[in-house]
């Protein structure tokens, strides 16, 4: 600061002294503001921050000590220069000044070049200090510059240099067709994985993933840190759709391959999400948030999705539809439809699965696959499915006092239901007040075997429990996902349903065939009745029937209908009165 910019404010009560002070500094070149009393200096101090104050310490009402104590309370006025002037030259006066922070003390009465010295000390002292901070400022900003825009271990840029990057990378389009694809990139277990590792080998994890993103981009390519697992890469060289696709791909291709640091090897997953600029979005933090939506709806391991606005609806409608279950609870909008099981040897209707629906009051009828998933991630599957069970007894009953033998309906329990405590407890109290325990064979629980593999004796003593109620059980979805026979043995499952993945076109499909052939062949030696489920030729029914299939379901026979429907459907069946599959089913001693 040049003296001649300061501003110094002078608070003497005595005004002769006041005024010479003024005109002294005046015809210095410093700019002075005056104050005849401490209450007015102080104040005049608080608002106008002078670079320096000569303060007297005798004044009526607020003395200088008052005036110093003042301003040392308050941030913006504790380090302004105060430079005490006083007629007493006591040293106690002094050294009270001094503990109160005072800078420097004249003594009246003082000569022109005494007070010019010392505020001139006093001045060139605060700004050598404000240089030393002013550089101390810098090299800090510096670090912390370093520190806020690049990662310490990478030493990527992280989000603070995003938009700059995004906001050149779209200036340079050439033309307004070009897209910018802005690409999240998310490490799954990278925070398990950093547990088991030292902070060297941390480190080295993190550059060698960095250096395997880096090897697919181009220069023009930004890549940023986000978060720890999580990268961001602007893609300003591929221009469409297709070749930010390419990229993706070749970007998976890298990343997948095993990682070894140290004794640790392993192959991380991550997913990738994709958003485009202008498509997608327009502004930066849309597009991210679109480009992360998109990387939580990869459903496999490693791989990538592009942002779409159906995602965001089906999304959207799930979270309606989670409210909407509670709410369908407590309104039974959960109806049950059947649909009939036909016995292969005899063409009897023997029973049939129970399937629920949602009749939701605006989006119409909803199929399970609408809405069982969420049911089962919130958990409303259990009284759900409970509903369910009580409606079958319901209709079991109703259908036993028209004059229907009994027949054997099969109920899906969800593997959430499976882990109840008490289950068979549970079945056991909703089933007794509908007189249903008296009757044999009047239930049947189709259960996956995803409910069982996880603790083979657990799962037993459950199935024990509800054998012993008189409950068929049956595996659903047999040969799908994790396909191992043993465990059939060790349970006490009478009956497995052949899923229609391998029913489909088992006529034609030489693979499917031998496939369910075999299985058919080993359930019977194993004791076990088999089930076909999704029947929708005439030629799937007579290859299964030749294999001596036990029961066949599905659309040729009939659609999952509502009760009466199914009551109609039995009636007519049993009567013959199908015509269309009397004809095409002659084999059938109906
Ligand atoms: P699932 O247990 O495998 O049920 C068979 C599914 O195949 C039913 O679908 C049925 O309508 C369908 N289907 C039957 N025959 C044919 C056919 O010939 N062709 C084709 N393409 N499909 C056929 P739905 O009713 O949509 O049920 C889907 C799934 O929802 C069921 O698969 C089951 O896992 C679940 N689900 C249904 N009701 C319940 C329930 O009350 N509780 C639980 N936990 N899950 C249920
Ligand atoms: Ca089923
Ligand atoms: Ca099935």
């Amino acid at each position: 600061m040049n003296q001649v910019d300061a501003t110094i404010l002078v608070i003497e009560d005595d005004e002769s002294i006041r005024e010479n002070i003024a005109e002294m500094l005046t015809d210095e070149g410093f700019a002075v503001l005056v104050a005849e009393n401490g209450i007015s200096g102080l104040k005049i101090a608080q608002e106008n921050h002078p670079n320096l104050i000569l303060c007297d310490i005798m004044m009526p009402q607020l003395d200088g000590y008052g005036v110093l104590t003042a301003l040392r309370k308050k941030p913006d006025t504790e380090l302004i220069p105060f430079i005490f002037l006083t007629a007493r030259a006591d040293r106690t006066d002094q050294r009270t000044g001094m503990k109160l922070g005072a800078d420097d003390y004249v003594t009246k009465p003082f000569s022109r070049g005494d007070l010019l010295e010392a505020i001139s000390t006093r001045l060139a002292k605060v700004n050598s200090q404000e240089q030393y901070i002013d550089g101390k400022v810098a090299r800090e900003r510096e670090k912390l510059e370093q520190i806020y825009h690049y990662d310490p271990d990478s030493g990527l840029p992280n989000r603070f240099l995003l938009r700059q990057k995004f906001n050149e990378t779209v200036a340079t389009r050439n033309t307004s067709e070009e897209l910018v694809g802005i690409l999240s990139l998310q490490i799954l277990q990278l925070r398990q994985v950093e547990m088991v590792l030292s902070p060297k080998e941390r480190q080295e994890l993190i550059l060698e993933l960095t250096r395997r993103l880096r090897s697919q981009l181009g220069e023009e390519d930004a890549l940023f840190l986000m978060n720890h697992d999580r990268y961001l890469i602007i893609a300003n060289i591929p221009k469409t759709r297709a070749e930010i696709q390419s990229l993706l791909e070749l970007i998976l291709e890298v990343m997948a391959k095993p990682i070894q640091i140290g004794t640790f090897r392993a192959r991380l997953s991550m997913l990738m999400g994709i958003s485009c600029f202008p498509e997608d979005d327009v502004c930066l933090e849309g597009l991210v948030e679109k480009a992360d939506f998109a990387a939580s709806q990869v459903s496999q391991e490693i791989a990538y999705e592009f942002y779409s606005s159906h995602h965001r609806e089906q999304n959207l409608e799930q979270l309606v539809l989670e409210d909407d279950l509670s709410q369908a609870l407590e309104e039974s909008w959960f109806q049950v439809f059947y649909q009939p099981k036909i016995d292969g040897n005899t063409g009897a209707i023997v029973g049939a699965e129970a399937l629920v629906r949602c009749q939701h009051p605006q989006k119409g009828l909803l199929p399970p696959a609408k809405f069982i998933p969420i049911a089962e991630a919130t958990g409303l599957i259990v009284p759900i499915g409970f509903k369910v069970l009580e409606r079958v007894c319901q209709d079991q009953k109703r259908w036993n006092n028209l004059g229907l033998p009994p027949l054997k309906i099969a109920v899906n329990l969800s593997p959430l239901q499976f882990r109840q405590a008490n289950l068979a407890q549970t079945i056991a109290n909703l089933l007794s007040p509908h007189g249903l325990m008296v009757l044999p064979n009047f239930l049947e629980l189709e259960i996956t075997k995803s409910c069982l593999i996880a603790n083979i004796p657990r799962a037993c003593e459950i199935l024990t429990s509800l054998a012993n109620l008189g409950i068929t059980l049956a595996i659903d979805d047999f040969g799908t996902g994790y396909s191992s026979l043993e465990y059939l043995q060790a349970l006490p499952v009478n009956v497995v349903k052949i899923d229609q993945c391998f029913v489909r076109g088992l006529d034609t499909n030489p693979k499917n065939g031998s496939i369910v052939k075999s299985v058919i062949q080993l359930c019977h030696e194993l004791n076990l009745r088999v089930v076909a489920e999704g029947v929708e030729t005439v030629a799937e029914a007579r290859f299964l029937q030749n294999l001596s299939c036990d029961e066949l379901q599905g659309y040729l026979f009939s659609r999952p209908v509502p009760e009466r429907e199914f009551y109609q459907f039995y009636l007519d069946w049993t009567a013959s009165e199908v015509p269309e599959l009397s004809q095409l089913l002659p084999d059938f001693v109906v």
